[in-house]
């Protein structure tokens, strides 16, 4: 029944763990992963998400299956962080919401919602950065929705193509869908500055574009959730109604306990109520009901005054070792060893992810040469030379910067 099946590309990103686990160098580094390591290395597991799980052991709760909108207290608390507690949408109950399979899934209930139910029928089509999160394509394409790409990174600075952004902006068709990374862009670490913000709040209201929000890494940029919502709660303030996907995979640390939300602001308590009715009906087939555990973990940390204020030390102390190892790593290439080629940019992108192949291009790294440095230095990163900077520690910071320091110069 399956011979004419061909056999499919690997996963860009999980063939490279692949590539690093094969390696037996004592040597070897893996930046090619999404996910925060310590200082040693190694995954961390929050000391508030172990005091939230002391709690939720303590209470015997039972198995039962949640609605299928998921966790009430999670959803609520969810949407305070993200709007902010003084938004007006959410006083006025007028913000649908569900919990999803992390960020992934609520991008995806949120595609299939808009494929089903957005009113302009020949305007189902999302636009999404060049470049931008590879499952973004894959996520929305399946959804039923038509991709298109808008100018979001220029190679020759490092930095925002602003110009590009906006000139896409304003000539995709009135009501398409626009994608907009809320914070901590993945992959180039790229994001608009609130002026910038604003600017595209006002091309969006013209056009009357729908934003939809991707906020997979609150807190993870300045270190702030609530300096990092700024984009979010600001487009909320100008009368946007938006579409949210909120993903505790990163700033909590559950990746793999699948904790997310998808939400929507509506005009009105009553047009809540039907889109939460209908979000049902698109989530019921998919997958039921979301998973139990990790709603239980980020309810208690979100509801809990003192979990709380420790989780936010713990976020801002993940983006500040983050923030340490990119100073590291450009004084390391620029005053240490003097690297041919500029490195500014590795100081001042935001978040996780840096874009390194950008700068090694302009001393005319290939593809190939990126794939020598995995071979020669043990070292792994995606094609497209993205490198996660918490794979950097202070063990192995001085070997990667010798090691990019040779690819570059070979
Ligand atoms: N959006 C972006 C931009 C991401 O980088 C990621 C994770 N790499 C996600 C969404 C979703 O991740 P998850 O499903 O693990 O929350």
């Amino acid at each position: 029944t399956w011979s004419h099946i061909p056999a499919g590309p690997p996963d860009p990103i999980l063939g490279v763990t692949e590539a690093f686990k094969a390696d037996t160098s004592a040597k070897k580094i893996n930046l090619g992963v999404g996910a925060y390591r310590d200082e040693n290395g190694k995954p961390y597991v929050l000391p508030s998400v172990q005091k939230a799980e002391q709690i939720l052991t303590g209470k015997k709760l039972d198995k039962e299956y949640l609605p299928i909108t998921g966790l009430a207290e999670f959803t609520r608390e969810a949407v305070k962080l993200a709007y902010g507690v003084d938004s007006v949408p959410l006083k006025e109950n007028r913000i649908a919401v569900t919990q999803s399979i992390s960020g992934t899934g609520a991008l995806r209930v949120g595609g299939a919602f808009i494929a089903r139910h957005y009113p302009h029928e020949n305007r189902k089509i999302i636009y999404i950065p060049k470049p931008s999160w590879g499952n973004h394509t894959p996520v929305f394409r399946d959804s039923g929705l038509e991709v298109r790409g808008y100018r979001y990174f220029n190679k020759a600075t490092v930095g925002l193509d602003f110009a590009g952004l906006k000139e896409d902006l304003r000539a995709a068709p009135e009501r398409s869908i626009v994608l907009l990374h809320a914070c901590a862009h993945n992959p180039t670490g790229v994001d608009p500055t609130p002026e910038q913000w604003k600017e595209i709040s006002d091309i969006v209201q013209e056009k009357q574009l729908f934003p939809f929000f991707d906020m997979a890494y609150q807190g993870f940029a300045s270190g702030s959730t609530s300096r990092d919502a700024f984009a979010v709660r600001y487009f909320v303030e100008q009368g946007h109604q938006i579409a949210l996907a909120q993903s505790f995979a990163k700033n909590m640390g559950l990746y793999g306990e699948r904790v997310g939300a998808f939400s929507l602001v509506t005009a009105d308590p009553a047009e809540r109520a039907r889109v939460d009715s209908q979000i049902k009906i698109v989530v019921r087939p998919m997958y039921s009901n979301p998973p139990l555990h990790g709603a239980h973990i980020a309810a208690t940390i979100l509801s809990n005054p003192d979990i709380y204020a420790q989780w936010e030390q713990e976020v801002k102390g993940m983006a500040e070792r983050i923030i340490s190892m990119r100073d590291k790593l450009y004084n390391a290439l620029t005053h240490d060893l003097g690297t041919p080629g500029k490195w500014d940019h590795i100081k001042s992108q935001i978040g996780m992810f840096r874009q390194v192949v950008p700068a090694i291009s302009f001393t005319g790294l290939t593809a190939d040469q990126t794939k020598a440095l995995a071979e020669k230095a043990h070292v792994y990163m995606t094609a497209d030379g993205r490198i996660s900077m918490a794979g950097l520690n202070n063990s192995n910071i001085g070997y990667f910067a010798e090691s990019v320091h040779k690819a570059v110069k070979d």
